[in-house]
């Protein structure tokens, strides 16, 4: 072991990880990157499959992006938004404006995408407070999903491994099905059922309107859960009821937002505009944490007013931070200098394309792919849809056999995950997609499955 890994052992606690698994185990050592690859200490390459956690979109060390942070460090690295303006977060806030859902007019900066989904629910209950809708104060969530990890995120998430234990510290939320189609448990026919699963949601608020604040929903992918993808035509659904019960909708474009679904926001699919829509991870290219809340004039003008009771008693040290912004902006001018949208079309039907091979191996029971989100959910028996025992940890285990094979990819429970950068070529795209295909056959046709005892969180991301 060499002293970074064993000083990392020594002090650090990693997120989502059994850390006596962690200690157990050799780890690896990231020292730096090129492009879409990530390169460890011994100095061999691995490609970035899942982005640097859904967070990188045009590759590492991108000279735009460089050079717009090294600008930016020489005027000022940070400055409040506490009673001053800075330059970034200014013009940041003016381009977004030209790229967000029309309707959108106002954002609000925080830092990641947990905050900026708690930023919406407080904003949301607020609103109606002040509207004199005093009883307005739930809110509706998906099962399985996953808004962050604070109080109020984990209150509107459904994934019970991670939720469970908190569930005193919580506030209740009002769960609707999960429309994934594959999992669906609705009907026996979920392709041709007309979408039971919006049904469930008009009961839902037909009856308890009157007490619900908002909806919030990852629009077209749970990606947390699994990559649930959802119907075409769900979300456009999910926005007319919404406002035929005069419910807010939040959308969480905090996985799928830039680009990740092959159109800037999944809204765009369906050509929605939500009450607010909060954003992170790509944001900033994947370089820095920044996030920011959206909303309606009509949501903005509600808090505007008297000091005591209208304003919104919320901010962090960092909210607007000018290093970050300036990564903002730097994000926004590779979409537009590089056309990065217009190149997804031909990466997305590639992907699709050789995901289609992926139906020959043994225990892939779905394939699920909105853009370049990307899940393969394992079965023991696809006919059934058995699953495999989570102690098999078969994801995890696929995951680690990529990583043989020069790609670091991350699993959700039995659900292999790929997402890469943008930035991938339709070659490079094809060639880690071919690695995927290799570790599944090997690890789950071509090895004895061994238990894996204790470590539930080694199966999860
Ligand atoms: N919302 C969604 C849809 C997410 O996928 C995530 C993180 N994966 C979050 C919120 C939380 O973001 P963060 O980890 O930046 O707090």
């Amino acid at each position: 072991m060499n002293e970074i890994e064993s000083k990392d052992k020594e002090y650090i606690w990693h997120p989502f990880t059994q850390m006596q698994d962690w200690l157990d185990q050799p780890q690896m050592v990231i020292e730096a990157a090129e492009g879409i690859k990530l390169i460890d200490d011994q100095g061999n390459a691995y490609y970035d499959g899942v982005s640097s956690l859904w967070v990188n979109l045009h590759g590492h060390r991108h000279p735009t992006m460089d050079q717009a942070i090294i600008d930016q460090l020489g005027k000022v690295a940070h400055t409040t938004m506490l009673g001053l303006i800075n330059v970034p977060a200014t013009q940041l806030a003016e381009e977004l404006m030209t790229v967000v859902p029309k309707g959108l007019t106002k954002l609000f900066y925080s830092d990641d995408g947990s905050t900026a989904v708690e930023i919406a629910i407080k904003m949301a209950y607020q609103y109606w407070q002040l509207h004199g809708k005093k009883k307005k104060q739930k809110f509706v969530t998906l099962a399985n999903s996953y808004h962050g990890d604070t109080i109020g995120t984990v209150s509107v998430g459904g994934i019970d491994l991670f939720h469970r234990i908190f569930s005193s510290l919580l506030f209740e939320s009002i769960q609707a099905p999960s429309p994934c189609c594959y999992h669906c448990r609705l009907v026996s026919d979920p392709q041709n059922c007309g979408m039971a699963c919006i049904d469930e949601v008009e009961k839902i608020l037909a009856h308890r309107h009157e007490e619900i604040a908002a909806m919030i929903i990852e629009p077209l992918v749970q990606a947390a859960a699994g990559m649930l993808a959802q119907p075409p035509g769900y979300l456009k659904r999910l926005r007319e009821v919404t406002q035929k019960y005069n419910v807010l909708l939040l959308v969480d474009e905090v996985a799928t937002g830039f680009g990740r679904t092959g159109k800037m926001f999944a809204c765009d699919h369906e050509e929605i505009s939500p009450d607010m829509m909060m954003v992170a991870k790509g944001i900033t290219g994947g370089y820095l944490p920044l996030a920011a809340t959206f909303m309606t004039d009509e949501i903005y003008k509600a808090f505007l007013g008297d000091a005591q009771q209208r304003t919104f008693f919320h901010g962090h040290s960092y909210t607007g931070n000018p290093l970050c912004c300036a990564a903002g902006l730097a994000n926004l001018k590779i979409f537009r200098e590089e056309k990065v949208l217009a190149g997804l079309p031909e990466k997305v039907a590639a992907a699709r394309e050789q995901l289609v091979n992926f139906t020959a191996l043994k225990h892939v029971g779905d394939i699920r792919q909105w853009g370049l989100m990307i899940g393969i959910e394992l079965v023991e028996n696809p006919g059934d849809k058995t699953p495999f025992p989570w102690e098999l940890a078969v994801g995890a285990k696929v995951c680690k056999q990529a990583r043989q094979h020069g790609l670091i990819i991350r699993p959700i429970g039995s659900v292999v995950v790929f997402m890469p950068p943008l930035a991938s070529t339709v070659g490079e795209i094809k060639h880690m997609l071919s690695l995927i295909y290799l570790s599944i056959k090997e690890v789950t046709e071509e090895q004895k499955l061994q238990y894996v005892s204790k470590d539930v969180s080694a199966v999860m991301i």
